[in-house]
């Protein structure tokens, strides 16, 4: 005897099913490299889309995480959402690609030197906040620089992958930008790295090995999460002395030893440099060149240009009083 306890039952197995359709369908929507690094998503990014500043929609921005050739791009279909969709909760946001977009299988074709970028602008922060402190740059002028960077367009990249276009040709994004971050401030955990998330802009923290934990800083817990988020961590030495001033193994402990120190703290590799507000010698540049760093930026005002020793990357300073237009100008200068 057929009863309604079964009836139900049996239509509760198909709404069951129906939804792990739906499910299998939803995963399937999530590229590769999203998939890969979903499980370590920060709940700050899930509470950031949740409240007041809506993120950007998934595949509203066709070029990024995919690898284009900087000069031939091709737009890629976004996925089409069947429209009971809705039925389930939204996904979590599809933070940045991961750090190391050639894996193992299909690298991408190298870009002919002819047609590589030749000017990158690396932007140069340290701080967010209102404090009236030439470090710090307001974070409401924060947000809209990069709705700004956004809504025009510009596409934020790591210094690895800056690098690797620069010496192999691996392709760029168009309109490529690096955001760097010196000194560790906590304020780019607090402050910055939400407001990144919310665009998914990769951004890179250069460290001050000797002050991690300290009031204002980052502590290691944090920057042993960050790369797993999508952030690059790069060396900014032991102490930030003048590092003209020293030599032998003072000048070894300071650059080398700071990269030991994150490499062995964090378990990432480190590969990127910052000299202490900009001061170096050309002995300095050996000392970074043989601790093994690949670039290191400076504070010398400019883009990154190709033909730049990656050792001497030119960087482009935000200042507290750049006015948006200031901001955009600076910018379009640097890659005129
Ligand atoms: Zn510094």
């Amino acid at each position: 005897v057929l009863r309604w306890h079964h009836l139900a039952v049996l239509a509760g197995a198909i709404l069951l099913g129906m939804a792990a359709g739906l499910a299998v369908y939803e995963l399937d929507l999530v590229p590769v490299s999203g998939r890969a690094i979903l499980a370590g998503i920060s709940p700050r990014a899930s509470a950031a889309s949740a409240g007041g500043t809506p993120a950007p929609a998934v595949g509203a921005r066709p070029g990024f995480g995919g690898w284009e050739d900087a000069n031939q791009h091709r737009e890629e279909p976004a996925p089409v959402a069947p429209a009971s969709v809705s039925l389930l909760p939204p996904p979590p946001p599809l933070y940045i690609r991961t750090l190391e977009p050639d894996g193992p299988e299909r690298p991408p074709a190298a870009v002919p030197p002819e047609r590589r970028i030749r000017r990158v602008p690396i932007l140069m922060y340290h701080e967010l906040g209102d404090l009236e402190n030439g470090l710090y740059v307001r974070v409401r002028d924060f947000e809209a620089q990069m709705r700004y960077l956004s809504e025009s367009g510009f596409q934020p990249v790591t210094m690895k992958e800056l690098y690797r276009h620069y010496t192999e040709g691996r392709p760029l994004p168009r309109n490529p930008v690096v955001i760097t971050f010196d000194d560790g401030y906590r304020t780019f955990w607090n402050v910055a790295v939400p407001i990144l998330e919310q665009y998914r802009f990769p951004a890179t923290v250069f460290v001050i090995t000797g002050l991690v934990g300290g009031p204002n800083y980052l502590t290691w817990e944090q920057l042993r999460q960050l790369p797993g988020m999508g952030f690059e961590l790069g060396a900014h030495t032991v102490t930030h002395p003048d590092l003209r001033r020293l030599s032998g193994a003072r000048l070894r402990q300071e650059i080398a030893g700071s990269r030991q120190a994150l490499e062995r703290e964090t378990g990432q590799s480190v590969l990127f440099f910052c000299y202490p507000s900009g001061r170096y010698s050309a002995e300095t540049v050996e000392a970074v060149r043989s601790a093994g760093f690949l670039a290191a930026v400076t504070i010398r005002q400019g883009p990154a240009a190709a033909e730049e020793d990656p050792l001497l990357w030119s960087r482009i300073r935000v200042d507290r009083k750049d006015s948006l237009t200031v901001f955009a100008r600076k910018l379009a200068d640097a890659v005129r």
